[in-house]
């Protein structure tokens, strides 16, 4: 099951389980979407992955399947590496 983190790795934004701009890799390092296409383009700086839309969890079971609290955010930033 998805662990739906509440935030971006790069730029800590909210990203709730209802947003439609939350991307993740196979491990779910999650990004916004900002990031992971204009800083990351779209390959995960962790694994090397690559960056998928993630998937909403329908709200009725949000309650029974809550999404994750820890909040993971990248040492230093995503800037682009020169
Ligand atoms: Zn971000
Ligand atoms: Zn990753």
């Amino acid at each position: 099951m998805l662990a739906l983190r509440p935030n971006c790795e790069c730029c800590n934004r909210d990203l709730g389980p209802e947003s439609e701009r939350a991307m993740i890799c196979s491990f779910e390092c999650t990004f916004c979407e900002d990031c992971a296409e204009a800083a990351l383009g779209g390959v995960c700086p962790n694994c090397g992955g690559e960056l998928v839309r993630r998937p909403r969890r329908p709200a009725a079971l949000l309650s029974k399947y809550p999404a994750s609290t820890d909040r993971v955010l990248h040492q230093g930033g995503c800037a682009r590496s020169a």
